[in-house]
């Protein structure tokens, strides 16, 4: 059955209790902070005795689980994060939704959970974006944040996979992530991965894990860390929540993704969108010493990060081995032009030759 028919088949069976009132009179949607106002409904299924049961769409609330619900004790939890656009003409639209379904399920396979089916997926995620389709505004910038994610609900406190899960998605209207510069540390000490690990996973443990060592980084004036390879600390990885990018003259470096690094839908595209540019990108390890190298003798252009929630953050500073560099100012900077190339396609302003609108 083609996808669409499988959506209208399942959004008939879709359980849907809509909300009696709506909060968006209270929201004010010039000063959201990220992450904080949620939409009236949201979407649950829940994995009981081996399979997906009916999926449900229902207003936003508080849920309640056992204390002994293994997602409080072992973690067993993966998430995604995508954003809902809307267009001039009031047309909503997501920015490649196939592969944060991919990743989600690669992210479960990870944790030993089951994965989501995708027409689940994608009946849960249009017919809510259609029922609280007022909370997305138009313009650059203007977003609703999605988050789809998984837990353990099983209670049992032994360590081993739950027999219980939920999936569910919530929403979030969403201005931009980060304003102004950042300023970045590089991982001399602390590690987000490891081979073999669960970085290339988005596991909720991986950022509870950052806390710690962003706080200290936090305390000397650095918004972020760029994590290093675990076994050298000698190769730029990437950032808590985004991939990084270095332009060395006119050439962009990234690191490749492995098992350590996220396979980030922005990085992918904007490796593409800096191709069609006729940029050359490098994707191959980055030694820290070659970005130092490169910040002496001028030839670093820009470094900035690369993720769904700020997009594209360019960075102002960073600093290694107590040394600090910070990077001057540039106009026609990679970093505004891809992400102005990106936002483009996002709100449907240009044209979408590979196919990433949905
Ligand atoms: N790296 C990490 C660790 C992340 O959490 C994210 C955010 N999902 C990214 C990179 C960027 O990925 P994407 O462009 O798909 O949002």
């Amino acid at each position: 059955m083609k996808l669409k028919a499988m959506i209208n088949s399942l959004n008939t069976n879709l359980d849907i209790q809509k909300s009696e009132t709506s909060k968006i009179e209270n929201v004010d949607f010039e000063n959201l902070a990220f992450g904080r106002t949620f939409t009236d409904h949201m979407f649950v299924c829940d994995f009981i005795d081996g399979k997906w049961q009916q999926p449900k769409i229902m207003p936003y609330q508080a849920m309640t689980f056992e204390p002994s619900a293994r997602v409080f004790h072992y973690g067993q939890a993966v998430f995604e994060g995508m954003k809902a656009y809307k267009d001039n003409a009031g047309k909503i639209w997501l920015f490649r939704p196939e592969a944060n379904h991919k990743r989600i399920n690669i992210s479960s396979a990870r944790l030993a959970m089951p994965e989501f089916p995708k027409d689940y997926f994608f009946a849960g995620l249009e017919t809510l974006l259609k029922m609280d389709k007022e909370w997305i505004q138009p313009g650059i910038g203007n977003s609703l944040y999605i988050r789809p994610f998984v837990i353990a609900t099983e209670p049992a406190i032994s360590a081993s996979p739950a027999s219980t899960y939920r999936f569910m998605i919530i929403c979030s209207p969403a201005k931009a992530y980060y304003s102004g510069k950042v300023r970045v540390l590089f991982a001399e000490k602390y590690s987000r991965s490891a081979d073999g690990g669960v970085g290339f996973a988005k596991a909720s443990g991986n950022y509870a894990a950052q806390f710690y060592p962003t706080s200290l980084a936090q305390e000397k004036g650095y918004q972020q860390i760029i994590w290093t390879d675990a076994h050298t600390h000698e190769y730029l990885e990437e950032a808590g929540t985004m991939n990084i990018f270095f332009r060395i003259d006119d050439r962009l470096v990234t690191a490749p993704t492995s098992d350590r690094i996220l396979d980030g839908i922005t990085r992918k595209s904007i490796i593409q969108l800096a191709e069609d540019n006729g940029v050359t990108v490098e994707i191959r390890r980055v030694p820290v010493t070659e970005i130092k190298e490169a910040a002496r003798n001028g030839s670093l252009k820009e470094i900035f990060g690369a993720g769904t929630a700020a997009v594209v953050s360019p960075i102002s500073a960073f600093e290694h081995g107590n040394e600090v560099f910070e990077i001057p100012d540039l106009e026609n900077s990679y970093a505004s032009k891809f992400k102005k190339q990106l936002q483009d396609i996002q709100h449907n302003l240009s044209e979408d030759k590979h196919g990433w609108r949905h």
